[in-house]
């Protein structure tokens, strides 16, 4: 089943189920400074879920775009992390609750007519207090006990306000990917056996400001599939980069490297870093954000810059990675028709700053060479913070590009040093600032918060890099 086909089937099992289906929002979170990007579907329904704005409907249902950089490190190397993925979900804003929301993800996910996944390839995680989860996975579900797994960390919370347990569904890849024995051995821990497919978020208490928990006098209901596991698991391949939705951008790439997939370990770990970040890349670009040093402008740079270096690793040494833009379009358009749309500026976008790049990246390599070089010569297994500084300082390394080729070479990279030597030229720079006028003294201190995220013009990215 293609994924389109499986993000249409989502959509409309909860329209029958009496659901408004509401659009994917932009990227860029609006009216929300708490958010450098939209991260899940029900960010973008806040609005909702905090009762500023009561919706037409108290059923929804979207397919979301996000993009979650806290999940770079394992763009790769796990089976199924991305920087941009979409979440399927369904909402109950003070509506349906816990007991439809199990009984229709179990239909949704089980029901030939809908994914008609083997029941017993299925397992949930809840939280230990959850009894009630428990009796509808149990009794209603017959889902033996063996496979309901209950987990501390299964509980929302957010600091005050909305909170609740939370239920997760798992579908078993195969007993080959871990050891039985093994401690981490079973949904919810650190092994490729157990897929995370569904998380089922039940809002049911508030969470009061002397610490305490009531029950809310409206319940939600807020849930999050990921489409690209959902692929993975309908498609029966064994990640999400072997789905339709990466293999076309991965073969593309295969073809200008002259490489074939799944012949080479380093080679694979190549290509899909460059399939993950191409797609976020191109939608945060489709969704108005351009490179920068500051906020998601920054965010896109830094996955564009490590996208560039993970091309070199291929052989590509010219720009390359603008001419994904239409695979990536093509690929999407059906849901998603910004890509498509907006095409040649992305793509100007995209060489605009590959080309840039590519200039210092030469130079900078061979430095961090010599650094890695020396590291290894002082018997250090660090590289300092100050040489991370210097490299991104100079020749515009992103610290995670260092940090990747580090870690090729068995070593790491001090983060802290890093940081603060990066606090210390904000601090000069801010200090000049205040000598030019007072005024700008806010200006420089409001900069720092800067997520700016409309085009302004060629000339704003073209020329500065360094952060100010
Ligand atoms: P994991 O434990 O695998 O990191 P998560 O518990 O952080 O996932 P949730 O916050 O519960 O994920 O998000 C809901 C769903 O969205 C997950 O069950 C998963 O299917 C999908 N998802 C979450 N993070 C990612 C990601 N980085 N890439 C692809 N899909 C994701
Ligand atoms: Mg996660
Ligand atoms: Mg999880
Ligand atoms: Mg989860």
């Amino acid at each position: 089943m293609k994924a389109n086909e499986i993000r249409r089937k989502y959509l409309q099992f909860f329209k029958e189920k009496g659901h408004r289906v509401e659009p994917s929002a932009s990227l860029v979170p609006v009216d929300d400074p708490s958010l450098l990007w939209i991260n899940s579907g029900v960010a973008t329904l806040k609005k909702y879920f905090d009762g500023r704005v009561k919706p037409e409907n108290p059923r929804i249902v979207n397919a979301q775009k996000a993009i979650r950089t806290n999940d770079i490190e394992n763009v790769g190397y796990t089976a199924r992390h991305h920087t941009f993925f979409e979440m399927l979900g369904n909402f109950s804003i003070g509506d349906y609750f816990k007991e439809e929301a199990i009984l229709w993800a179990w239909e949704f996910l089980t029901d030939p007519k809908w994914m008609g996944l083997d029941p017993e390839k299925l397992s949930v995680t809840i939280h230990p207090e959850d009894d009630e989860a428990y009796r509808i996975w149990n009794e209603q579900v017959g889902i033996p006990s063996e496979r309901i797994v209950k987990l501390k960390e299964n509980f929302w919370d957010i600091g005050e306000g909305p909170s609740g347990p939370n239920t997760e569904i798992f579908y078993d890849r195969g007993e080959h990917l871990c050891d039985p024995d093994d401690p981490e051995c079973y949904p919810g821990g650190e092994n490729e056996r157990y897929l995370e497919i569904w998380n089922l978020v039940f809002s049911q208490y508030n969470h009061n400001p002397d610490g305490s928990y009531t029950p809310l006098p409206k319940k939600n209901i807020d849930t999050g599939m990921g489409l690209e596991r959902m692929a993975s698991v309908m498609q029966d391949v064994p990640t999400n980069y072997d789905t339709d939705l990466f293999q076309p951008i991965i073969q593309a790439t295969c073809k200008e490297a002259g490489v074939e997939y799944g012949t080479d370990r380093e080679t694979d770990i190549a290509l899909k870093v460059i399939a993950d970040h191409v797609r976020t890349i191109v939608f945060a670009i489709g969704d108005g954000v351009v490179p920068s040093n500051e906020g998601r402008g920054y965010v896109l740079r830094r996955l564009l810059r490590r996208a560039v270096r993970y091309a070199r690793v291929l052989g590509i040494e010219r720009p390359f990675l603008y001419r994904l833009t239409g695979v990536v379009a093509e690929g999407m358009k059906e849901y998603y028709p910004e890509p498509a749309q907006k095409q040649a500026f992305i793509e100007r976008v995209i060489e605009g700053e590959e080309e840039r790049f590519l200039e210092t990246l030469s130079e900078g390599l061979r430095i961090l060479s010599e650094v890695v070089e020396k590291a290894k010569a002082e018997g250090r297994d660090i590289i300092t913070g100050q040489e991370a500084f210097t490299l991104y300082d100079t020749y515009g390394f992103p610290v995670d590009l260092t940090e990747d080729f580090a870690r090729e070479n068995g070593l790491n990279v001090d983060k802290d040093g890093f940081a603060a030597a990066m606090e210390a030229q904000r601090e000069r720079a801010r200090e000049a600032r205040q000598d030019v006028d007072s005024m700008q003294v806010q200006g420089g201190a409001l900069a720092d918060l800067d997520v700016q995220s409309e085009f302004v013009g060629y000339t704003k990215w073209s020329t500065d890099t360094r952060v100010a």
